[in-house]
């Protein structure tokens, strides 16, 4: 018997938002509104995401000795995931600075902080990764810590999913563990690198030359268009996503690949998680922010009409 259905090792991030008529120039300063401070990171997101709809949930994540990282975890409980393992202190907690300009476009800058002394020592606790049916990562944290923990999952039989987010090179044996690799556009062409597929319109071309790189399977997310789900064996389904207002697309990646990762442990197969994943991510940018646009189980929308 498992404890948790999910694992989710990653970042946790305290977003501060300030919207601003026009971006400053270099040397320059301008006025903006009040400061939203909001709990986000693509770990957190995904952990709050999953526990929302009712998974048992853990984080494995760092979080400075501070209001922020105090803010996280309040987050963290109240929409019911269990943070016994979320660490403190190191450094403060790592925050999102970012301005949004009247067209709603954002400038980011990310001081990673906490997450940047996650380190592979604090993760490699065999006893905790087998507790989990599933171990769900992204690449918020140093790339060591997520090799460790994909290393100390596959001895340990955990199933790994991973979002390679904010896109970055990995390990082969880190690649041939994921099931499955999770991608949208953007990090799919990053991964395929100069590979000529990278170059192609077609999400099941990126899918299948993905495939060629490791993973045991791969899903590539595709914003209003759900997600494309291709097997070890090369063969690909589309899976469409319900139509919905968009509002703001902040965290649906997080809210999907937590969902997926859940429904996974729960043991549905693939293309039955992502069914169930597209219509999560779907809610998700019907309402502004991350962690407060994320469904409730009687929130989601129905499956797209046949
Ligand atoms: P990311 O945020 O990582 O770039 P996507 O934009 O592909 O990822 O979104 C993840 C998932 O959220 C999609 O697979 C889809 O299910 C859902 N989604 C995103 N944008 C929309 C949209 N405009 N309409 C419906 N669903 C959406």
């Amino acid at each position: 018997m498992q404890t948790y259905d999910l694992l989710v090792v990653g970042s946790a991030n305290a977003d501060l938002v300030v919207r601003v008529d026009r971006r400053p120039a270099a040397g320059e300063t301008v006025l903006g509104s009040d400061l939203a401070v909001h709990p986000g990171g693509k770990g957190a997101n995904q952990a709050v995401a999953a526990a929302r709809l009712g998974a048992r949930t853990a984080l494995l994540a760092r979080v400075g000795e501070d209001g922020h990282g105090r803010l996280l975890l309040e987050s963290l409980r109240v929409a019911g995931v269990d943070t016994d393992a979320v660490l403190t202190g190191g450094a403060p907690t790592g925050v999102a600075l970012i301005t949004v300009d009247p067209a709603g476009d954002n400038s980011i800058v990310v001081s990673p902080g906490a997450n940047a002394r996650l380190a592979p020592a604090d993760v490699t606790d065999a006893a905790r990764l087998t507790a989990a049916a599933v171990v769900s990562l992204q690449l918020e944290v140093p790339l060591e810590t997520i090799a460790a923990t994909v290393r100390a999952a596959a001895a340990a039989g955990t199933r790994v999913v991973l979002n390679a987010s904010p896109p970055a090179s990995l390990p082969a044996d880190v690649l041939a563990a994921c099931d499955p690799l999770v991608v949208n556009e953007h990090e799919a062409r990053f991964l395929l690198g100069d590979r000529p597929e990278a170059g192609s319109s077609e999400p099941e071309a990126w899918a299948s030359a993905l495939t060629a790189l490791g993973p045991r399977s791969v899903v590539v997310t595709l914003g209003a268009d759900g997600a494309l789900v291709t097997a070890a064996d090369g063969t690909s389904v589309r899976v469409p996503s319900p139509p919905v207002k968009a509002v703001d697309t902040t965290g649906a990646g997080d809210a999907f690949t937590g969902t997926l990762a859940w429904r996974l442990g729960s043991g549905e197969d693939l293309e039955t998680a992502v069914r169930f994943a597209v219509r999560v991510g779907a809610a998700a940018v019907t309402r502004a922010g991350a962690q407060e646009s994320f469904p409730t189980a009687d929130e989601i929308p129905a499956p797209p009409a046949p």
